[in-house]
């Protein structure tokens, strides 16, 4: 499995840029630090390469490892092993040794939280006492003026860098929240809205009407024989039909109708501030439409819709009731013969025997 992908490379791409500024800025406050202890080359050479290097280091070995994420939370407890070993190294100076710790318990915080904290605590100790037996130990309680000023790049630009990268990851995160919630709302074949979330949007609608006393009307389409479609052309075909009246539906309503995916072949329309003449106007277009509807690569296929309707009246007792209404002049609308718009109250004579269209093979 290829992990030089998602969350793990995401992650050491994120510690990337406050790591570079943390560490190249850090330099200044504990080389400032330890300049007048004097220390051994081999100590300026660790310096530099930790503020200078090691950033590139670390990302290009946990971005090449097989798991960055680890590889990353790897590299922390190494800065934090590092920045208690310049602790020590300083003589415990107070400001560059609070400034050092301070930010990197911060960026602990914002990359692994408790747990993180904890070890970094422990790597920090460990560096600690790395460079008492190394370097010596000893105690600087005084801080020079120029050791003051080598702390406030630190102090200023590092919280300024984290905090852009924790502002960017929420974007990042209220988007995908964004983009999730819609994913949960949509029909995927359709992209219109799912059964749920169109339910939920009927009893708005509901109450909407009961308090307002607005003219709604709701509508149940569902495609004529389209089991027939499905075992005449396939279902590959069967779903661009379904596609093809998602579009129309989007096509022939208003921006304020909700039109969702009942379920199978079935659709639901709610058609708010609306007559009952306008909504049958606007569905018998919809009918048409379909109905005239050519496939140049399949001359045989011919679409229907049968369309059930029903207008928002106060002696509804509940959404489903309405629903109800509107299924069963659908159901009228099929007995009828199909390919055609009936509201609930429309004649309900002359019904015909359920048939089946017959296609060509
Ligand atoms: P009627 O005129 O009485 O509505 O007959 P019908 O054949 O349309 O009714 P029925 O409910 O028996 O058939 C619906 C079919 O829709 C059955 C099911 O296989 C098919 N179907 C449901 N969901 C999908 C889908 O996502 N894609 C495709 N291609 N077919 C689907
Ligand atoms: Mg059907």
């Amino acid at each position: 499995m290829d992990n030089r992908s998602g969350k793990g490379l995401s992650f050491v791409r994120r510690i990337y840029l406050p790591r570079m500024i943390g560490l190249g800025i850090g330099l200044f406050s504990v080389a400032a630090a330890v300049a007048p202890l004097s220390p051994p080359t081999w100590a300026w050479l660790l310096l530099l390469f930790n503020g200078l290097l090691w950033p590139h280091v670390a990302y290009q070995w946990a971005r090449r490892s097989i798991a960055p994420y680890q590889a990353e939370q790897r590299n922390l407890l190494l800065d934090s092993l590092m920045g208690g070993f310049w602790t020590a190294a300083m003589h415990f100076n107070p400001l560059p040794c609070v400034t050092v710790l301070s930010m990197m318990t911060m960026n602990n915080v914002a990359a692994g939280g408790k747990r993180l904290v904890m070890r970094g605590l422990v790597a920090q100790l460990v560096g600690m006492l790395l460079a008492s037996a190394l370097l010596g130990t000893g105690l600087q309680l005084n801080a020079t003026p120029l050791q003051i000023f080598a702390c406030l790049p630190m102090l200023t630009l590092y919280p300024l860098a984290l905090g852009w990268v924790c502002y960017r990851l929420a974007i990042k995160l209220a988007e995908h929240k964004r983009r999730l919630r819609d994913l949960s709302l949509t029909d995927s074949l359709t992209g219109l809205l799912n059964h749920g979330a169109w339910k939920d949007l009927l009893l708005l609608r509901f109450q909407a009407c009961q308090n307002l006393q607005m003219p709604s009307v709701i509508a149940l389409i569902d495609i004529d024989h389209f089991k027939t479609i499905n075992d005449t052309f396939g279902h590959v075909v069967g779903d661009c039909v379904l596609r093809k009246m998602s579009d129309e539906l989007r096509r022939n309503l208003r921006a304020g109708d909700l039109a969702g995916r009942y379920g199978g072949d079935e659709f639901c329309v709610i058609l708010p501030d609306t007559s009952e003449s306008e909504a049958r106007e606007a569905m018998e277009r919809l009918r048409e439409r379909i109905v005239c509807y050519r496939d140049p690569q399949l001359p045989h296929l011919k679409v229907s819709l049968s369309i059930g309707m029903s207008a928002f009246r106060a002696d509804l007792q509940s959404p489903e009731h309405w629903l109800e209404k509107a299924d069963k002049a659908l159901y009228c609308a099929k007995r009828r013969g199909r390919d055609q718009v009936n509201f609930e109250h429309d004649e309900t004579t002359a019904l015909q025997p359920v048939s089946q269209a017959e296609y060509p093979r």
